[in-house]
């Protein structure tokens, strides 16, 4: 998995825990049904598999497909309710198991570091330690992805490097 969602969450995710993916959140099962239904009613001769690249990736389809034990090759016209059920149900909570996380070298982030309690914020001086100075990934803060952690680096880096200088 990859992108923004999976990065922001890796912290949190071990080993052996159930990730359930809703590809279609803003309605629940029945809304979607009712939806899917109508849809169909003007789409029956669409392949099962294009009518969902209207509004899925399409890398994903055929394991859509293959989840909902769909052929790939099923018109719209000839899915069974069943079928559309299923195709709910897995579109609604896609299921996958976790293996294992990247490890340190593909990480993005650190987690942890320097306590920020130990460090005047208004200079990124040691509270402990005279005339040292931190900034960037060393200190125990890491925000989500979509730029804070770079802006923490440049901003602590700039504040510690006016103050420092400070010091000679
Ligand atoms: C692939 C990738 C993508 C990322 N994308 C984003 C993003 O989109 N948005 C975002 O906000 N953040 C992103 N980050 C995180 C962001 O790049 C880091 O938070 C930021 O670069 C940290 O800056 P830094 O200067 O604190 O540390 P670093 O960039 O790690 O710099 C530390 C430097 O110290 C050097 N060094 C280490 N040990 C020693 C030593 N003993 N003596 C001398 N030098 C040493 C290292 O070689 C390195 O040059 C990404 C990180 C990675 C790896």
């Amino acid at each position: 998995m990859s992108g923004p969602v999976i990065l922001d969450i890796s912290k949190e995710i071990k080993p052996k825990d159930k990730i359930f993916l809703d590809l279609f959140p803003s309605k629940n099962k029945e809304e979607l049904d009712k939806y899917f239904q109508k849809i169909f009613e003007k789409k029956k001769n669409k392949f099962v598999s294009t009518f969902l690249s209207e509004f899925l990736p399409e890398k994903l389809i055929p394991f859509i497909l293959n989840f909902s034990s769909i052929p790939k090759t099923r018109k719209i016209s000839d899915l069974t309710k069943e079928e559309r059920l299923r195709l709910i149900k897995v579109i609604k909570g896609i299921e996958f198991n976790v293996t294992g996380l990247l490890g340190f070298d593909k990480a993005m982030i650190t987690s942890g570091g320097i306590l920020l309690k130990e460090v005047d914020s208004k200079t990124m001086k040691s509270k402990i330690i005279n005339n040292l100075y931190f900034a960037g990934e060393v200190l125990d803060i890491d925000g989500p992805s979509g730029g804070y952690n770079l802006q923490v680096c440049w901003t602590t880096g700039y504040v510690a490097g006016i103050n420092s200088t400070k010091d000679d």
